[in-house]
């Protein structure tokens, strides 16, 4: 039996101030749609309605969505955009992949880079890493003072309060991989030649640093999981599976959001084409 899409979402959205350690969390995710095929199905389904619904908030021009994807090295990001939102026309959907910040960048303060992406009205906006890495690798790797950091999260929740208050709805993604699932599509990697570009050695860098990952995570998890927007946890050592939850939450996400199309302010009646 199919679960409806807000029955998965409560099994996967941390609720506000709670302790969600990743340890307790099942990459796995067996119990939410059990079945490849079904799941297959499923995504191919949202995607379309997701389309459908985007063209509706595009009409409406008054909200945007804003989908964040965070996760370890070959969680599978580039692979969510790609399921979830290939049905979506390309003037609807932007997609802005966040790597390590230019002189530029550097030069204002880290949220700057992150505002200036923020998708406009009627538009959805997917963040392919996002200011999360401004307390993940950042801290892990000592990029910024400890006190810095520190003092982020409780940025990271106003700038986000401040966003949700202005019509941008936020929907944030921890794509769940097991250190295990990691290994093996690193292997992949080197295995198969066209996935060789793929491999990046300082991805070996970061798989030794996986405790500290962790670690920052479970900071994340616990102090930026608000009411206006909850972090989910994506079991995602299946591909299948994880598409299948993300689309359904984001396609679930739409529909209550509901968009109408504006009502003219003429009849067509009133024309004549001739
Ligand atoms: P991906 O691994 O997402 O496919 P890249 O190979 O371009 O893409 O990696 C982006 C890199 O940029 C990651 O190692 C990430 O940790 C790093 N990065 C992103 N944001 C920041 C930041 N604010 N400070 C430092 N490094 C960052």
């Amino acid at each position: 039996m199919t679960k409806a899409w807000n029955e998965i979402d409560s099994l996967v959205r941390i609720a506000s101030g709670a302790k969600a350690p990743l340890e307790k969390r099942d990459p796995a995710g067996d119990d939410l749609f059990p079945d490849r095929a079904h799941a297959e199905a499923a995504t191919v389904e949202n995607a379309k309605a997701i389309d459908k619904l985007q063209d509706r908030l595009w009409a409406e021009r008054k909200r945007a969505l804003l989908v964040v994807l965070q996760g370890i090295d070959t969680s599978g990001k580039d692979g969510t955009v790609r399921s979830v939102f290939n049905q979506s026309g390309p003037l609807g959907v932007s997609v802005t992949a966040f790597g390590r910040p230019s002189e530029e960048e550097l030069a204002h303060d880290y949220l700057w880079r992150v505002h200036a992406a923020v998708p406009k009205k009627g538009m959805i906006g997917v963040f392919n890493r996002s200011h999360y890495e401004d307390v993940l690798v950042v801290k892990v790797r000592g990029l910024a003072p400890a006190e810095t950091v520190e003092r982020r999260y409780e940025q990271v929740n106003a700038f986000e309060k401040h966003l949700s208050e202005n019509g941008v709805t936020i929907l944030k993604f921890m794509l769940h991989i097991s250190k295990d699932e990691q290994r093996q599509r690193l292997q992949e990697r080197l295995d198969e030649p066209e996935k060789n570009w793929k491999f990046n050695p300082g991805d070996l860098e970061d798989r030794a640093l996986w405790d500290e990952y962790v670690k920052a995570y479970d900071a994340v998890l616990e102090r930026c999981s608000t009411a206006h927007a909850p972090w989910r946890v994506i079991p995602a050592d299946k591909k299948w599976r994880r598409n299948a939850i993300i689309s359904a939450i984001v396609r679930g996400t739409l529909e209550e959001m509901n968009p109408s199309y504006p009502k003219p302010d003429w009849k067509p009646t009133d024309f004549k084409i001739v």
